[in-house]
């Protein structure tokens, strides 16, 4: 069985949520997960602000703009009046459902319930249109096999054990359709897997049946060699392996979410990202073999924040990082580039919730300075300690460019870059110029 997973764009507008028939094979037994339609979680987020904020006519307001954007998306994706009265039905519950929130207590809990409502809303309506056409489908609820842990990570065996005899119990049909993104908590809350989870639920539905291979339908074809939204002329990459794919995607490459490889990495499952609106592009698959003594790609990722601790009585000293690390550890907050020198080490985070706390406790063990505002810039390929010269090519390629720390080693396939994110437009053409 295949996952096909669709985007927000994919199923942005009433014409390609029709056009997913083009892709979609009904004859073929599979899962498909919906993103909301493009655009409608950002709506869902400023809601479930106003409403934290205790602004409920910003919030009254916010759903009115929204609610009428679905309104008319129903108008062009029902033909028939019985089901387009039942399109309606659909938007009025999720829309009765957001405006009655005002009556309650707001909290983190309730601003789930809101964001939810995005996926619930593009598989419901994707649903009814499948019955339109006459296309026989069962829409399976995220929430009943989608769960997190207390620290936020996904519990395959929930999936295993609550999805596969939803779909045992209907051997007749082909097409199932789910939503991706949401899941519940450890509490039984809805929660959802953070911004751009759905392609990480198709890859841990993939994992949770054993499925064949999933597939990431989006609106361009395949991971590039670089970020197309800020460099010009990239080009995509026919083959990535599950490691090269999951640095890409851990260090900002948007095409997918930074978790969403390990779990088909696990599971042994190929991952090709392929293109709505050019689906017969090759795109880009992803499994265990790599093209060798290749520079892949360039990715990057913002709003880092970096950390230097020194001591010159106490580095060298054994147990020192053991130290250092413990207080992130304590924090629950984790560190994506490490370099050392003999009087010091620094470090980066992208999570700052508790960087008062961990500098408070730091300070205990050096003097500590802090850098805001800086991005990693990541090249992936085959870097292994057989090779030589390419880090070379990519120092050569920022030498005009102040770097904060260099990471080079820690794997075969990263070498990573820390600057200010002011220079990171520049670093990212430089680096293509120079690479590819
Ligand atoms: P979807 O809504 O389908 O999940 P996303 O917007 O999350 O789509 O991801 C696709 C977008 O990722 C592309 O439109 C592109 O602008 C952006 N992107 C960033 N880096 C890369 C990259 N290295 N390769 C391909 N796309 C990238
Ligand atoms: N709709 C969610 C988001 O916009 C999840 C996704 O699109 O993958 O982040
Ligand atoms: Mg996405």
């Amino acid at each position: 069985m295949k996952v096909l997973k669709f985007g927000g764009t994919s199923v942005g507008s009433p014409a390609r949520m029709k056009a997913l028939l083009d892709i979609i094979n009904p004859a073929e037994r599979q899962v498909v997960v919906l993103s909301a339609v493009s655009g409608t979680t950002n709506s869902l987020v400023e809601i479930g602000q106003a409403y934290l904020a205790g602004d409920k006519k910003k919030a009254a307001q916010l759903i009115t703009i929204l609610k009428d954007k679905y309104e008319i998306f129903v108008k062009e994706l029902f033909a028939k009046p019985e089901f387009l009265a039942q399109g309606k039905e659909v938007i009025d519950y999720h829309f009765s459902l957001l405006s009655n929130l005002a009556n309650d207590h707001f909290t983190n809990i309730e601003d789930k319930i809101v964001v939810a409502q995005g996926e619930l809303l593009s598989t419901t309506l994707y649903h009814v249109y499948l019955k339109e056409i006459g296309v026989p489908s069962v829409l399976l609820p995220a929430l009943d096999f989608m769960k997190i842990d207390e620290d936020n990570e996904p519990v395959v065996d929930h999936i295993t054990e609550n999805l596969q005899p939803l779909l045992d119990q209907h051997p007749e049909v082909n097409l199932f359709i789910t939503q991706g993104y949401i899941c519940r908590n450890a509490y039984g809350e809805i929660d959802n897997l953070r911004r751009g989870g759905s392609d990480y639920t198709a890859s841990l539905i993939g994992a949770g049946i054993h499925s064949e291979e999933v597939q990431i339908w989006t609106d361009i074809d395949g991971m590039h060699n670089n970020d197309p939204r800020i460099v010009k002329g990239t080009q995509p990459i026919a083959q990535l392996s599950f490691d090269e794919a999951a640095e890409l995607a851990y260090f900002g490459a948007k095409i997918l979410h930074p978790q969403s490889v390990f779990p088909a990495q696990k599971y042994k499952i190929p991952v090709r990202l392929l293109n709505t609106m050019d689906p017969k592009a090759h795109g880009t698959l992803i499994t265990n073999t790599s093209e060798k003594d290749k520079i892949k790609s360039i990715a990057a990722k913002d709003a880092i924040t970096a950390i230097k601790i020194q001591s010159s009585r106490m580095l060298l000293a054994h147990g020192f990082l053991r130290k250092v690390f413990e207080v992130f550890e304590r924090y629950k907050t984790s560190i994506d580039m490490i370099t050392t020198s003999e009087v010091g080490v620094s470090v980066t985070i992208d999570d700052t919730t508790y960087l008062g706390d961990i500098t408070k406790e730091l300070n205990t063990y050096g003097s500590v300075e802090i850098d805001v505002n800086q991005t990693i810039i990541c090249v992936v390929g085959d870097f292994g300690a057989d090779k030589h010269g390419y880090a070379a090519r990519v120092l050569e390629a920022v030498k005009h460019i102040p770097l904060r720390m260099i990471s080079y080693g820690g794997s075969d396939h990263n070498l990573s870059l820390l600057v200010k994110t002011e220079d990171k437009v520049e670093t990212l053409r430089s680096l293509h110029n120079r690479l590819f």
